[in-house]
């Protein structure tokens, strides 16, 4: 696992509008290093949507559904946890990522529509990816490349049902089946 540990909580999510976009920082965040996220709405269908890629391509990222995300931010920094919010009226990511990388476990809030007040005092560090308006997933995967600097790129995810052979012209995978090195 990367160090520092990181974990995803995602807050204002509509049902009706975000079910895409939310999908999306779920499985850019667990293919970049994340390790699980909690969904602050109720909506069993992308957590089950994500879980399945997970399943299939390994690793151990989770997705929690329904959590409530004032409970989740205090349970995290009880357990001695770093709660980075990513907003672009932050502090300038390059400004604080080295401060943030010593830390031993962060919670990355992102929003949807506009974040309540008080996620900017709950948060111990609020943090912009260039102080322009953009997108949840586009900061997120530019934070966390940040963060860990490249080597998440290198990650192996275990227990894959199918994992990807690189290739330079169309698409190969490898299926395992349940007896791990068997190729189906
Ligand atoms: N207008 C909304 C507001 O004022 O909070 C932001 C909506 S934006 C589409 C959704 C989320 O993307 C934000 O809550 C934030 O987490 C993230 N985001 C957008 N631009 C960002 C930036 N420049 N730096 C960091 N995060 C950003």
């Amino acid at each position: 696992m990367l160090k520092p540990e990181s974990y995803i909580l995602r807050i204002g999510h509509r049902p009706e509008r975000d079910q895409r976009m939310t999908t999306h920082v779920g499985l850019s965040s667990r293919a970049l290093g994340a390790s699980g996220m909690y969904l602050a709405a109720d909506d069993q269908k992308v957590a089950d949507s994500i879980a399945d890629v997970a399943r299939r391509f390994g690793g151990t990222y989770f997705c929690e559904n329904n959590v409530k995300w004032k409970n989740c931010i205090s349970s995290f920094k009880n357990n001695s946890g770093t709660v980075v919010h990513l907003t672009m009226y932050g502090l300038r990511l390059q400004d604080v990522i080295a401060d943030i990388r010593a830390e031993e476990k962060i919670l990355i809030v992102v929003g949807a529509e506009k974040v309540p007040g008080d996620t900017y005092e709950l948060a111990d560090y609020n943090v912009a990816v260039a102080n322009q308006p953009h997108s949840e997933i586009a900061a997120l995967a530019l934070f966390l490349d940040s963060l860990y600097e490249g080597r998440e790129l290198e990650l192996a995810f275990p227990g894959a049902e199918l994992e990807v052979l690189p290739t330079a012209v169309g698409k190969t995978t490898l299926k395992y089946d349940e007896h791990r090195g068997d190729i189906a």
